[in-house]
């Protein structure tokens, strides 16, 4: 317990101004996110791999477009004028932000030009063991890696395949390789000093009573466990959506290894600024957010 607290104020410099890191400033604090990543580099069968899917808690997201990092300058000047409680600005696909050059060249151009705007980005982390240092030599503090599963026969049927270094890895070997490049991936974030956030994925048919094993698995090297509730869609449309009971247990089982994130209500891909019940609402019914 002790060292969970002394984790906790380690990150304090991190956390204390981000709305996904921290319950209380959801209605204080707003965030943005750029679409500038559209590719993926894995196929979750949830997942409709286009404008329209997402990789951090924005699913069932769907980024009205791609952006190019040539309009991300005058696109957060304008949004700054109208929001001037932003103070975060995230890349969390459409795809895997890892996966795309953009992510990068848009985090440039952030640092040089919106310095005081904290960084942040979500990943499969099947790339995070290559960019981990250029990650943290850009100055973001802040990642979230979804991790669905630790067991590669609960993955590969979570996962279809993997795409990594030019080469296409199926079923089982996928899973293996996402998983091992998870945990160093992980591990390596912790050692430079990245704060780092898990999503999972709550499928009832396949990790109900798995969730807790991820959150023991990076206890140590974690600060934060988002537990997010399947939309079954695509080629998981015919798995059951989790109960209010289900995710609350799994929340209470998995918080003995990892601190528990309860707030999140899954924001668009391109969703902009503060987070207030209304717009959760209409979030929720699929309207527009205030951006574009
Ligand atoms: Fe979709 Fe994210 Fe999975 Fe890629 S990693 S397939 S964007 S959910
Ligand atoms: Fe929040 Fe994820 Fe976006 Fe970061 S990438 S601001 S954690 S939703
Ligand atoms: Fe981040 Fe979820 Fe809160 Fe949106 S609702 S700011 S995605 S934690």
């Amino acid at each position: 317990e002790e060292e969970k607290e002394s984790r906790r104020s380690k990150f304090a410099h991190a956390t204390k101004v981000h709305p996904c890191y921290n319950e209380k400033l959801h209605h204080k604090i707003g965030r943005v996110h750029l679409p500038v990543a559209p590719k993926c580099n894995i196929a979750c069968r949830f997942c409709r791999r286009s404008v329209g899917s997402e990789c951090c808690e924005d699913r069932p997201a769907v980024a009205s477009r791609i952006m190019k990092p040539s309009e991300v300058e005058e696109y957060m000047t304008e949004t700054l004028k109208k929001m001037p409680n932003l103070k975060v600005v995230g890349i969390a696909g459409p795809g895997d932000s890892l996966f795309n050059k953009e992510t990068f060249e848009t985090f440039e151009i952030i640092d040089e030009k919106f310095p005081d705007l904290v960084k942040c980005l979500s990943t499969n982390g099947l790339l995070l063991p290559k960019y981990v240092k250029k990650i943290a030599d850009l100055n973001i503090k802040t990642i979230t890696t979804t991790v669905n599963a630790i067991d590669p026969e609960i993955l590969k049927e979570i996962v279809d395949w993997v795409y990594y270094e030019k080469k296409t890895y199926k079923g089982i070997d996928g899973a293996k390789l996402l998983i091992k490049n998870q945990k160093e991936g992980i591990r390596k974030a912790d050692q430079e000093g990245l704060v780092v956030k898990i999503n999972t994925v709550l499928i009832p048919e396949l990790n109900l009573n798995h969730v807790k094993d991820i959150a023991k698995e990076f206890e140590d090297i974690a600060y934060l466990q988002n537990v997010i509730p399947l939309i079954p869609m695509y080629k998981m449309d015919h798995l059951s959506k989790p109960t209010c009971e289900e995710i609350s247990k799994v929340r209470d089982e998995s918080e003995e290894h990892l601190q528990q994130f309860r707030a999140c209500q899954q924001c668009r891909a391109d969703a902009a600024g503060l987070l207030t019940e209304k717009e959760h609402l209409e979030n929720k019914k699929g309207m527009k957010l205030n951006i574009y």
